[in-house]
């Protein structure tokens, strides 16, 4: 595995070499899930890149940006054993400098749910995305369904600047007992870690509401709230896949989501059905 650190270094790297690229971005701390992404990038191409950057301008102020893990030699280990190829690890002042163009979320997709409680994050999502997939241009860049909204927004946005990239999303990974793989979840007391478990549970009953025919979201929102309580609840929604509200699920076109705060921690889950 070669590790990279400059945008410019990974571009002359890559100028002749002619395959296929699967790009697995990430912030590090790597955990099972992102290994899963890791493993699908494996299957379908013929060199793996993983970058990890702690992106500052999608975290806003007050937030765990000085806090959020970093494990940068076990992650080196972990890439090395997933078979990826190349590590690109730059520094913000290699991808950031001081008057930037920055690319601004769509006005309404990109301020509701996750964007209502941080409303900038998904200009630094998209902006980080985009410098990250210029400089890498890979053939198929892979992301977890289990961020939704940033799924949908990247799609977006590679759709509507018309790039050529193929973004794939890939299933959430969980633990044996639901709780859904994330970095943050070490912030997780053990009672709170147990706590937690109510938002996949949350899930797990809208599926078999679902799987009884009860369509009527209202009622699946209801019974999912009743789920969670007492965790603090930014939202729970039933989606369609182009992110608007529906009233009635739809098969095979639904996301119900959930943001919840566990202790400090805030936590959010899907399930696509
Ligand atoms: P992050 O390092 O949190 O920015 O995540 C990097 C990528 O891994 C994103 O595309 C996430 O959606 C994805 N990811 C995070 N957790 C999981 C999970 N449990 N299962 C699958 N993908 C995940």
């Amino acid at each position: 595995m070669t590790i990279v650190a400059t945008p410019q270094e990974l571009k002359d790297y890559l100028k002749d070499i002619n395959k296929s690229i699967g790009f697995v971005p990430t912030m590090g701390a790597l955990h099972e899930g992102h290994i899963s992404l890791i493993k699908k990038a494996r299957q379908e191409n013929e060199i793996v890149i993983v970058s990890i950057f702690l992106n500052p301008t999608q975290f806003l102020k007050g937030e765990d940006l000085e806090k959020y893990p970093k494990k940068d030699e076990a992650d080196k280990q972990i890439c090395k054993l997933s078979g990826v190829d190349i590590l690109f690890f730059p520094h913000a002042k290699d991808i950031y400098s001081e008057d930037e163009v920055s690319l601004q979320a769509p006005n309404v997709r990109g301020y509701v749910l996750e964007g209502a409680s941080r409303p900038s994050h998904f200009n630094g999502v998209l902006t980080v995305v985009m410098k990250l997939l210029n400089i890498v241009n890979p053939t198929n860049a892979y992301f977890g369904k289990k961020d939704a909204q940033q799924l949908h927004l990247i799609s977006l946005m590679v759709k509507q600047m018309f790039m050529s990239v193929n973004v794939v999303g890939v299933d959430t990974l969980r633990e044996k007992d639901g709780l859904a793989f994330s970095s943050r979840n070490i912030y997780l007391s053990k009672e709170e870690r147990q706590e937690a478990l109510k938002i996949s549970a949350s899930l797990y009953q809208a599926g078999r509401m679902i799987g009884k025919n009860i369509l009527d979201t209202k009622q699946i929102v209801e019974k999912m709230r009743e789920i969670l309580e007492p965790l603090e609840i930014s939202y729970v929604e039933v989606l369609n896949r182009d992110f608007e509200l529906i009233r009635h699920v739809e098969i095979s076109n639904t996301i119900i989501l959930v943001e919840a705060k566990v202790g400090s921690t805030r936590l959010l889950d899907n399930i696509w059905l």
